[in-house]
């Protein structure tokens, strides 16, 4: 027997806590569900950027979740594994039905498409400076992408790696906050290769070879959409970095949360009512 709900959020990084908790608040029945827990991204960072107050990235989540939850959200940890048009919501746990939805799946982690690739993940490579930085102290490290979150997560790996090669993915990074640091080197091209017999060793550049111990991948994140069967559907919105060409970062990601809950609860209990 399926769930019944005004409204489903599938997600709960910031983006879908802000939309769970507009769409209680404004008398919604919601559920937000999540395959991790509550947190998303911000569960990797200790320090958030450009968030007035600069708190801690667990300590906001925390505090989204307990607003979501006193408004009357509930909580689910399942995968949301297929989204079917009217909506009906099936998990790798209990089903679900919605008179609306929000889709708040933020952006997966980032590939370079290269054979080999999955081989080295968690050996060697990464997708978060914060967790796996501290493991090579010490060593040459590479930083694959170009945007302002692939430049802090070499300006993180700098206090600690020997080396610091920001590979730009064919972007022109913002390296302000790079001012300074004598052991990182921006270098233009693209990532070609990795190579390794006991994790990684040495990533190549547009054909060169530089020695390397890790690799963070911040290039090439895609919305993990692939369950939902009609992406455009009256009473479908989406939020947070899934969105199209969204901007990327918590104050952007909270504010569209906030309106795509206010908007599937006005289109939930419209339809109620109707
Ligand atoms: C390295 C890095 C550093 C950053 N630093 C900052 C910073 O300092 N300041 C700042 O403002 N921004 C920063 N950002 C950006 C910021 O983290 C994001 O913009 C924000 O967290 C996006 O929130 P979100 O809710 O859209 O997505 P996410 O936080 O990615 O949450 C999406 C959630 O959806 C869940 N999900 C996905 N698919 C399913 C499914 N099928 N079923 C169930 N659950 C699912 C995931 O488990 C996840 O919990 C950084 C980003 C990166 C990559």
């Amino acid at each position: 027997m399926a769930r019944e709900w005004d409204v489903v959020v599938v997600g709960a990084g910031v983006a879908g806590l802000a939309a769970a908790k507009a769409a209680a608040e404004a008398g919604a029945s919601t559920c937000v569900v999540d395959r991790m827990g509550p947190g998303g991204l911000l569960m990797n960072f200790s320090d958030l950027h450009d968030v007035p107050g600069n708190p801690g990235g667990m300590d906001y989540a925390s505090a989204l979740l307990d607003e979501a939850m006193a408004a009357g959200a509930e909580l689910a940890i399942a995968e949301v594994t297929a989204l079917e048009p009217g909506f009906a919501i099936a998990t790798d746990d209990e089903a679900h039905t919605a008179r609306a939805v929000v889709l708040a799946v933020g952006l997966g982690n980032g590939r370079l498409g290269l054979p080999g690739e999955d081989g080295f993940e968690g050996q060697g490579l990464s997708h978060c400076a914060t967790c796996d930085g501290p493991l090579y102290a010490g060593a040459s490290v590479v930083v694959a992408g170009h945007d302002r979150w692939a430049v802090q997560e070499a300006a993180e790996l700098a206090a600690t790696a020997a080396q610091v090669t920001l590979v730009t993915q064919g972007g022109t990074p913002n390296t302000a906050a790079l001012a300074g640091l004598a052991n990182v080197a921006v270098r233009p091209g693209h990532v070609t290769a990795l190579a390794g017999a006991n994790g990684l060793e040495t990533v190549e550049v547009d054909g060169t070879a530089l020695p390397a111990r890790a690799i963070f991948v911040q290039w090439g994140r895609v919305a993990p959409l692939g369950f939902v069967a009609a992406p455009t559907t009256p009473g479908l919105f989406l939020a947070g970095d899934c969105r199209d060409a969204a901007e990327q970062g918590v104050l952007a990601a909270v504010a569209s949360g906030a309106a795509a809950g206010a908007a599937a609860a006005k289109f939930a209990l419209g339809k109620a009512a109707g």
